[in-house]
């Protein structure tokens, strides 16, 4: 059994992203550890003074964690950074603005406490270009050059073509290539991934983990969509891995 980290921006990106392929591992008997880098607290506000954003966003990714079979949630409490072009990016706290060595050094250590197998975070741009985003893939590497046994590194991303290939501009929804917050394109091409996960089998925990996170308005926009169309839109889930391809659909921790 292998020993799986999970490096997400801001609680709930851990259940849109990989949620499928975390309940999987949990499933199959690995070890499952979900490192969250910010604080989330550019989130939505909800109506609640006596906890601030951060404080339910902890609280909320804990129920997603329990949902998902994580053994370790570890909050590095970084501060959000917000999306591109907001106010907060200024903040040099921010999780954007930090060193991303120094980051990495933080997750490496976990990596040696866990002595962990595979390291799994986002493409270059974040898959939609959210500057924290953008961090967690640079703190990934960082943290894989650190640490002492350099783990197998994934990269999750979305698939471009299949995304073109859902949207219709009649109906609505994201057009793939749109620019992102970034100016780029969502997610990757096809012909750069390396594996195509089935989680048909847990999307329903996947949504559940989502739903964990009620307080967000992004996530509350995901479950109005009908459960059929949730699994169906929701039932893959990809990763770039450096050195790997063309595409294969299976499951890449044997
Ligand atoms: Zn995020």
């Amino acid at each position: 059994m292998a020993t799986l980290v999970f490096l997400h921006a801001h609680p709930d990106d851990e259940a849109t992203s990989t949620g499928g392929t975390m309940a999987l591992a949990h499933d199959l008997g690995h070890r499952v550890v979900w490192i969250c880098c910010t604080d989330g607290s550019q989130g939505t506000r909800t109506g609640d003074a006596d906890e601030s954003v951060s404080q339910v966003r902890r609280r909320e990714a804990r129920a997603s964690a329990e949902i998902l079979g994580v053994d370790r949630l570890v909050f590095l409490e970084h501060q959000d950074s917000g999306m591109h072009g907001w106010a907060s990016n200024n903040d040099p706290e921010a999780f954007m603005n930090v060193d991303p060595q120094v980051v990495g050094a933080d997750v490496a250590g976990i990596l040696d406490e866990e002595d962990a197998d595979v390291l799994v975070g986002y493409d270059w741009h974040g898959n939609y270009g959210h500057p924290d985003h953008i961090m967690v893939h640079k703190v990934m590497n960082a943290a894989a050059d650190q640490a002492a046994r350099r783990p197998r590194v994934l990269q999750a991303t979305m698939n471009r073509d299949a995304m073109r290939d859902g949207y219709d501009p009649e109906l609505g929804g994201i057009d793939p290539d749109a620019p992102g917050d970034d100016g780029n394109p969502f997610g990757t091409p096809e012909s750069e991934l390396a594996w195509k996960v089935n989680v048909n089998e847990t999307v329903m925990r996947k949504r559940a983990a989502l739903a964990a996170h009620e307080s967000q308005e992004d996530a509350k926009q995901l479950l109005a969509i009908p459960d059929e169309f949730f699994a169906l839109g929701f039932r893959h889930e990809y990763f770039i891995e450096e050195g790997r391809g063309p595409m294969v659909e299976a499951w890449p921790f044997d």
